[in-house]
């Protein structure tokens, strides 16, 4: 991992009410959590404010979307002025249900992410292949495409971006990738950075991987010299995200 602090996310998607996020942050309170692995919980957008105001400073809280200007004429979507506003620091952008399901591509998640950072947001960006693109031999031809389409976004604000790899076979499919078949592609992507933007950046930058993490499969995956840490979906609901983010231990 080389100096680079572990850092977990939890994806809560479109899930929990007042009740379960009450349970969920009480978990989280009791702990005890390794205090050398940054927490950040991606919250529906209704909860942002209400979670920011019940838990401890120490874990951050992530909107799972905005849009990439700061106010106007747009319908049902948040700016990353007013997550800012109500004390939100961080954004997922560019995760497999928003490409898949509402059909954003690389230019447009490149755009949310530009001005995300402009915005002083720090980003989780997602990138990952289809089974499809697995098995036709794609994988690094399509991750190294959509990471491409971030780094004039990113620019030199790499400080503020966590990548997230998440192959889409292995989100919420109980199928997660081996420990060998994720450290490749970190490593392949590490690698890429290292050419595409720098070395430095390459040797800074935090991957995470995403895809059907669990407390049993995440003390393995951990161990990777690439991964350095872990987007988490259904787990975060529950109370093994506990063990999920003290995986290093
Ligand atoms: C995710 O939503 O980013 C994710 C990885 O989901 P899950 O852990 O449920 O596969």
């Amino acid at each position: 991992i080389m100096g680079r602090k572990f850092v977990v996310g939890g994806n809560w998607k479109m899930n929990g009410d007042k009740n379960q996020i009450n349970e969920i942050v009480n978990n989280l309170k009791k702990g005890p959590l390794d205090e050398n692995v940054e927490v950040i919980i991606g919250v529906p957008a209704v909860y942002l404010a209400y979670v920011k105001s019940i838990v401890p400073d120490s874990i951050a809280v992530a909107a799972q979307n905005c849009w990439k200007v700061p106010k106007g004429a747009f319908t049902g979507e948040i700016s990353p002025a007013m997550l800012k506003d109500v004390g939100i620091n961080w954004v997922i952008l560019g995760h497999s249900e928003r490409r898949s399901i509402f059909g954003e591509k690389d230019e447009l998640v490149a755009e949310k992410v530009a001005h995300a950072l402009e915005s002083g947001l720090k980003v989780i960006a997602c990138i990952g292949e289809t089974l499809e693109e697995r098995e036709a031999g794609k994988t690094e031809e399509v991750v190294f495409r959509q990471t491409k389409a971030l780094l004039p976004a990113i620019g030199d604000k790499w400080a503020n971006v966590v990548l997230a790899y998440e192959p889409v076979w292995a989100i919420g499919t109980g199928k997660t990738a081996s420990p060998q078949q994720a450290q490749e592609v970190h490593s392949s992507l590490r690698n890429w950075l290292s050419t595409n933007a720098s070395p430095d950046v390459a040797n800074a930058v935090r991957i995470q991987y995403g895809g059907s993490v669990t407390a049993a499969n995440c003390k393995e995956l951990a161990a990777c010299s690439d991964i350095d840490g872990f987007l988490v979906g259904g787990a975060s609901l529950k109370p093994e995200f506990v063990d999920i983010i003290n995986a290093t231990n």
